[in-house]
């Protein structure tokens, strides 16, 4: 088959891949057929037929949808014939026959102002002014292409339906749908989750929820997918639904490593009202989630900190920036040479990470900088120690064409939403998958088999899989013998992994490890996503050792759709490990105990620096407390010093002796800062962001600044040059990434011009090389993959006998199994469901809890009730499981400025349980 095909349309050449339609071959050439229910991305569904063309040669007979006609070579194609035209009418006059279309008719659409004529019209009511979607709709473009007139043949039927206005973040008015599909076909072929469908009313179609009457009972994950495909006012976004965009700036978000491209929309006001994925990104190929589509009003909350404060007289009063930094700098001089420490935003840019780590080592003399969510910094070193890159190898785009996949204790489907979307499509679509996870997540719904091993055992369990695999000659001998070294070492440590002794420390049955090694083995491509969320810090770097032996052995390594991806929490700790902004790592993945490296950089920088080893963010709270650490500059969004992931850094906090807060609101770390500086959001500034397939994309400002916040960069070269420092003397963020370039080898070929389209995949070395989509493809290992022996982990001893057991929360998005009512508070539904907590029988049996029994499962921050089930898959582990529409109505009451960023993931927590009257009775 040819690379490309050939056809005319409207006399004009169009060349176009085979396969392509004839309607978006002619929107690729930029020539418009009129159409409402196709969408780019999606399957041509041939509904509404307002694509219909004339085929002179090379087509089917008569008027067609372009849509539904595979483009050939050859065809000669014309869209605008007299009887076209005709067929569009009439087509159209049916359409708006169910729709409202003074809105679309009246002559004078184009010469009214918002309170024109019409408003004064008493007897219209079916004004523009009245659609939330007006001069955004999809429906009145058509009918001015198709040049209706105000008079139609047929009578407008009105639905006379209520609005649905009670489910979080949307708005659904079925009066104005026009049956198009896209939100239903979205919903289910893109996004895989079926909670819209076509519904019958009185013999009429309709679209509505799949289940009952609310989206919290239908399994909707919230994305918005469905509004931005809507091409009329039926599905808006509840916020700023009458809002009008004076202004549309691409951007990349800021709020998990995914780094969805997106429009920002902003008013004549400067507000964000409103974001859309990109279809053309790389990244996410037009989708968003629940966090990027409806969490980013944080931006226009008035909340912002918009002056520099500085405590006086034990109380913030506010400060000009020159008071502010004239504080900073001269209380951080007493602290210089190790008793400082410093974190980044896991949400900021690389800019802000390369910044930090300068001024930590090159002011501070320190290298105790780290970003703030790098609370599992063991998924990266082994992927350096056996492969070669500290990084995700693939594509997130990719995972749509593997056929099996392993899943590792990653709730993916809501920590980086948009890389579930491939995954749960390939799914769908035949492709295997295994989840070993203790939760029960959306992804364990789809998977062919979901292990939930005893808990520190993941290892155990992947050596079972990879001894299997071996002894059944499973593995690609020819990768292994071309492409590896350590094979021999590798196997010759398989005997430990014997299946008796790994179903004895697992508690997964052999029979079932087997079956489990097999499908990962036999599939095609398979790709590996891991997250370790549930395992604790000591377990990980073997673990992650094991998964990246387990790619290799099967030859997973270095083709398309294979390869592994670490699933990290924060949008850009990824960037902040390749700029240098951690402990143990100069930019460019240099290591601080290296001095040739060190050297390096000091001849970039023109400064010395540090080589004692410095401190990360799970081992400051224990550092502050032992006093080797004095005095800290946090920048804010601390998403993870609550959840105890940490420690206890929140209290140690309070005995520094100074503290500095970069932040976008007051928090309980303003309350004790010292200091506190506004910082810019990611929609005020510019900048770049690394995503989690290593694809360096720029942030744009879209709303710009309404105070004195500044990007953090900005912040803290203000403060080194007050301490006198030199290098800190950057004019703007292009500058700042050009210092990057040259210290940073990978992103070598990189520079604000060459990633204006959507970005590049590091690395890139030099300025005319192409990125790197695919680490390791066609010998692309600078050496060998060096595999290692494996050895069989010691079984995990609880250590507090108050809180004996493990507590494995998880979330689905929809629960056919068990009943649950929806209740109308207030103006808003809400889901009534008793939770079930899940016991091995041998626990219940120790607490003589039965069956139905209502027990208490107490951590040491919180109190879970709920029925007993004895269906538990191992002793000592303890489950629940909630709705994802639960935490979506959370999430909206919630009076937090920003609680998209705060969203807690689900790590296991120790617990005891204790029946009902007992708990009574204490
Ligand atoms: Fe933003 Fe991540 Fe959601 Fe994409 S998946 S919209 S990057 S939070």
């Amino acid at each position: 088959m040819p690379d490309e095909i050939t056809l005319t349309i409207d006399g004009a050449e169009v060349r176009t891949r085979p396969g392509t339609n004839v309607l978006q071959a002619a929107l690729d050439a930029g020539i418009y057929i009129p159409y409402l229910c196709y969408y780019p991305g999606m399957k041509a569904f041939g509904a509404c037929r307002m694509c219909v063309v004339k085929f002179d040669e090379g087509g089917p007979p008569g008027n067609q949808a372009s849509c539904t006609v595979p483009a050939a070579d050859g065809m000669v194609v014309s869209t605008v014939a007299d009887d076209t035209k005709a067929v569009r009418k009439g087509i159209m006059e049916l359409l708006i026959s169910e729709h409202p279309h003074g809105c679309l008719t009246c002559h004078r659409i184009d010469l009214c102002g918002p309170a024109d004529i019409c408003l004064r019209h008493v007897s219209v009511n079916d004004r523009c002014v009245t659609c939330p979607k007006n001069e955004r709709c999809e429906l009145k473009d058509t009918v001015r292409y198709v040049e209706m007139d105000m008079d139609t043949p047929l009578t407008y039927n009105n639905r006379h339906l209520p609005q649905r206005v009670a489910d979080p973040f949307w708005e659904m008015d079925l009066n104005l749908c026009i049956v198009c599909g896209r939100c239903v076909r979205v919903c289910d072929e893109v996004r895989g989750d079926s909670a819209l469908t076509f519904t019958d009313r009185a013999g009429r179609s309709l679209i509505g929820t799949s289940h009952g009457t609310s989206l919290l009972e239908s399994g909707c994950e919230m994305c918005g997918a469905c509004i931005d495909v809507c091409p009329t006012g039926a599905l808006v976004e509840r916020d700023y639904k009458w809002d009008k965009a004076a202004k549309k700036v691409a951007t990349t978000c800021s709020l998990c490593p995914v780094g969805c491209q997106m429009a920002l929309e902003v008013d004549k006001r400067g507000r964000l009202i409103r974001a859309a994925g990109d279809l053309d990104a790389a990244a996410n190929r037009g989708q968003l989630c629940y966090k990027g589509k409806f969490g980013l009003d944080f931006v226009n909350n008035r909340r912002r900190l918009r002056k520099p404060q500085v405590r006086v007289d034990g109380a913030l009063a506010e400060a000009t920036w020159n008071d502010a930094v004239g504080v900073v700098a001269e209380r951080l001089e007493e602290y210089r040479d190790g008793w400082f420490a410093m974190l980044a935003s896991p949400n900021g840019a690389n800019e802000d990470a390369y910044v930090a780590q300068k001024f930590a080592r090159t002011v501070m003399r320190t290298n105790s900088v780290d970003v703030s969510s790098n609370i599992r910094p063991e998924l990266f070193p082994a992927l350096g120690e056996m492969l070669g890159y500290q990084a995700g190898t693939n594509p997130t785009w990719e995972l749509e064409g593997a056929d099996g996949f392993l899943v590792v204790s990653s709730n993916v489907t809501e920590e980086q939403t948009v890389a579930a979307v491939p995954v749960k499509k390939a799914v769908r679509n035949g492709a295997s998958l295994i989840v070993i996870d203790p939760r029960e997540t959306e992804l364990t719904r789809y998977a062919d088999i979901w292990l939930r091993p005893i808990p520190g055992s993941e290892t155990a369990l992947i050596g079972g899989m990879i001894r299997v695999i071996v002894d059944e000659s499973l593995d690609d001998h020819e990768f292994l013998a071309d492409h590896c070294e350590g094979a021999d070492a590798l196997r010759n440590s398989l005997w430990e992994f014997d299946l008796i002794r790994v179903e004895a420390a697992t508690g997964i049955p052999q029979d079932r490890i087997r079956e489990t090694a097999r499908l990962f083995a036999r599939a095609e491509a398979s790709a590996t996503l891991y997250g370790l969320e549930t395992i604790a810090p000591d377990r990980r770097n073997d673990c992650v050792r094991a998964l990246v032996s387990l790619s290799v052995v099967t030859g997973n390594v270095g083709r398309p759709h294979t390869g592994l991806y670490p699933l990290y929490p924060g949008a850009n700790e990824g960037g902040a490990r390749d700029v240098g902004c951690v402990p143990g790592g100069l930019p460019g993945y240099e290591q601080v105990s290296d001095p040739e490296a060190r050297s390096r950089l000091e001849q970039i920088w023109g400064a010395s620096l540090p080589s004692a080893p410095g401190l990360g963010v799970r081992e400051l709270a224990e550092a502050i407390r032992g006093g080797q650490v004095r005095a800290m500059l946090i920048s804010g969004n601390s998403v993870n010093f609550a959840n105890g992931q940490a420690g206890d850094l929140m209290g140690a906090l309070e005995e520094l002796d100074f503290l500095v807060v970069v932040d976008t609101f007051a928090s309980e770390l303003t309350e004790i800062a010292d200091v506190v500086l506004p910082a810019s959001t990611f929609a005020d500034r510019d900048g770049t962001i690394t995503n989690l397939e290593r694809r360096v994309q720029l942030v744009r400002p879209a709303v710009g600044s309404k105070g004195d916040e500044e990007a953090d960069w900005r912040i803290v070269s203000r403060i080194a040059r007050r301490m006198g420092a030199s290098g800190f003397d950057h004019e703007s963020a292009e500058q700042v990434f050009q210092e990057i370039c040259d210290a940073v080898e990978v992103y070598g070929g990189l520079s604000y011009q060459r990633l204006q389209d959507r970005g590049l995949q590091w690395p890139c070395l030099a300025a005319d090389m192409a990125d790197t989509p695919v680490l390791y493809a066609a010998d692309g290992l600078d050496s060998k993959a060096r595999l290692q022996a494996m050895s069989m982990p010691q079984a995990q001893a609880r250590s507090d006998p108050a809180y004996p057991l493990l507590l494995a929360r998880g979330r689905l998005l929809h629960d056919d199994a068990r009943p649950m009512e929806i209740e109308l508070v207030g103006k808003r539904n809400e889901i009534r469901r008793p939770d079930v907590i899940e016991l091995h029988p041998e626990d219940a049996g120790a607490l003589g809890v039965v069956e139905g029994e209502w027990v208490s499962v107490v951590s040491t921050t919180a109190t879970l009730r709920g029925e007993a089930r004895l269906n538990g898959p191992q002793k000592g582990l303890v489950s629940t499981t909630a709705l994802f529409g639960q935490m979506a109505t959370e999430l909206e009451r919630s009076d937090r400025p920003a609680p998209m960023l705060m969203v807690d993931g689900l790590p296991l927590v120790p617990v005891r349980v204790e029946r009902l009257e007992e708990a009574a009775a204490d």
